[in-house]
C-alpha cells in the first residue's frame, strides 16, 4: 500500500517535513444523543489516516490522496472566498482537508498581513488511509484530525485538542455541507489506547474511561453490512425534527434535559411516534451513563445487556435499523456474543459485537452464513482495538 510519505515523494520529488495521523472511531454506545445535547461513548480505533506535509513558499495549499491521485491546489488567501459559498468548485474529498485549513485560519483574521495574505506558510499535504470509507468508522474525522494536527503545529496556532475537533466539525458542516455532530472529531482527537471517550455533547467535557476489553479476553467486532445509508429518504433529518418537537412539547431546550422519570408525562403529552423517538433518546442517554458506571465497577463483560437494549431501542423506538443490521446483531448474540448493537446513524452501515476472543471466528462465520442464507451481500467483519488519538508520527 502506498504510504503518505511515498505519495508525498511522488507529488513533490522531495522528503516531507513531518507525518501526522488521526484515527477513525467506533461508537460503543450513545446513538442520536449528540444533537440532543446528551452523552456518547466512542473510542478511537487503530485504523488511521496519515498525512505527510512539506512547506511551500508561494502561500498556496495543495492536497493529494491515495483515494484520488489528482492534486487540488488553491491559494490560502482564497479559502475565505471558497468556503462555504463556492465549495462546489472543489472536488468533494478535498473539501475536508481544505475546509480544515479554512476553519483554522477563519478565526485568525487579526493575523492576516496588511497585503491580505494569511500570515502562514504554504503547504503540500499527501494523504493515505486504512480507514474504510462510509462504513461508519468516520474516515471523515480521521482526515480532518490528521490535517488539523499537522497544520496547527506547522502554523504555530497553539489550539488544544478540543479546538482542533471543533475545526474539523466546522469543516464538515460548512465546507463539506454535512450536518454532523462533534462526536467523531472528539473521539479522533482525544482517543487513548484501551480507553473510550465519555463525552458530554453539551459541555464538551470528555472523560477517558478504561475499556479493558483485552484483559477480559474480549474483542470488539465490526460487522459492516455494506448497506449504504439512503440519505435521500431524509430519515436523519426527520429524527432530528421529532426530537426537537418532543423537547418543545416538554418545555425543555433539548432532550438531554429529560430523565427516564419524565417519560410517563411525555407519553401523555405527545403522539405515539414522537413519544417513541423521545423514549429512545432519553433511555439511550441513561444507557451511556450506566455503561460508563458498569465498566468502572464490574468491567466490560457486564455492559453486554446495555448494548443489546440500545439496539432494541433503535430498532423499535427510533426505527433506524435495517434487516441486515438486525440479522447481524441477532446472529452474533445467538452465537455467543456478550452484547451487540447497530452503531452509527442507522439506515445501513455497521453493527458491533463484543465477543470472547475464543468465539470470534465462530461468531463471524455464523453471521456470514446467516447473510448468505438470507440472500444478503457478504458482510465485512473485522476486529477493532481502542487506540491513541491524533499524533505526530515522524
Ligand atoms: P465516514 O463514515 O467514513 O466518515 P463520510 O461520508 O462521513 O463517511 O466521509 C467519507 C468521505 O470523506 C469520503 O467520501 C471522502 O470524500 C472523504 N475522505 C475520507 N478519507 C479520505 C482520504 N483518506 N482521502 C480522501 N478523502 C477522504
Ligand atoms: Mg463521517
Amino acid at each position: 500500500m502506498t504510504s503518505a510519505t511515498d505519495l508525498f515523494r511522488e507529488l513533490t520529488g522531495s522528503e516531507p517535513l513531518g507525518v501526522w495521523s488521526a484515527p477513525g472511531r467506533v461508537n460503543l454506545i450513545g446513538e442520536h444523543t449528540d444533537y440532543n445535547g446528551g452523552f456518547v461513548f466512542p473510542f478511537a480505533i487503530e485504523h488511521r489516516t496519515s498525512v505527510a506535509l512539506g512547506l511551500r513558499d508561494d502561500g498556496r495549499i495543495r492536497v493529494v490522496s491515495t483515494f484520488d491521485p489528482v492534486p487540488v491546489e488553491v491559494a490560502l488567501a482564497d479559502l475565505d472566498a471558497l468556503f462555504p459559498a463556492r465549495r462546489d468548485e472543489i472536488v468533494e474529498w478535498a473539501r475536508y482537508p481544505l475546509g480544515v485549513a479554512w476553519a483554522l485560519l477563519r478565526d485568525r483574521v487579526l493575523l492576516k498581513d496588511a497585503d491580505g495574505g494569511t500570515g502562514v506558510t504554504g503547504v503540500d499535504l499527501a494523504f493515505a488511509s486504512d480507514v474504510p470509507v462510509g462504513a461508519g468508522l468516520s474516515s471523515s474525522a480521521a482526515i480532518e484530525g490528521a490535517t488539523a494536527s499537522a497544520l496547527d503545529e506547522i502554523w504555530n496556532l497553539g489550539n488544544d485538542r478540543v479546538s482542533l475537533a471543533r475545526a474539523g466539525r466546522l469543516a464538515e458542516n460548512e465546507a463539506v455541507g454535512a450536518p454532523t455532530g462533534i462526536m467523531d472529531q472528539m473521539a479522533s482527537m482525544l482517543g487513548r489506547a484501551d480507553a473510550g471517550i465519555f463525552l458530554d455533547c453539551r459541555s464538551l467535557e470528555a472523560q477517558v474511561v478504561e475499556l479493558g476489553f483485552a484483559p477480559a479476553g474480549l474483542e470488539l467486532l465490526v460487522m459492516d453490512t455494506g448497506v449504504k445509508h439512503a440519505h435521500s429518504t431524509g430519515g436523519y433529518g426527520e429524527r432530528r425534527a421529532s426530537c426537537e418537537k418532543g423537547a418543545a412539547l416538554m418545555g425543555v431546550p433539548a432532550l438531554r434535559d429529560l430523565s427516564v422519570d419524565d417519560l410517563a408525562r411525555a407519553e401523555e403529552l405527545m403522539d405515539d411516534v414522537t413519544f417513541r423517538r423521545v423514549r429512545h433518546v432519553v433511555t439511550e442517554d441513561q444507557r451511556v451513563l450506566d455503561a460508563v458506571a458498569t465498566l468502572r465497577s464490574e468491567g466490560p463483560r457486564a455492559i453486554g445487556p446495555l448494548l443489546d437494549a440500545s439496539h432494541a431501542s433503535m430498532r423499535d423506538d427510533f426505527e433506524i435499523s435495517v434487516p441486515e443490521l438486525d440479522l447481524a446483531v441477532d446472529t452474533a448474540r445467538a452465537a455467543g456474543a456478550v452484547g451487540a448493537r447497530m452503531t452509527g446513524g442507522g439506515f445501513g452501515g455497521a453493527a458491533i459485537a463484543l465477543v470472547d476472543q475464543g468465539l470470534v471466528a465462530s461468531v463471524a462465520l455464523a453471521v456470514e452464513r446467516a447473510f448468505a442464507d438470507a440472500g444478503f451481500a457478504p458482510p465485512h467483519i473485522f476486529g477493532v482495538r481502542p487506540a491513541d488519538g491524533a499524533r505526530r508520527d515522524a
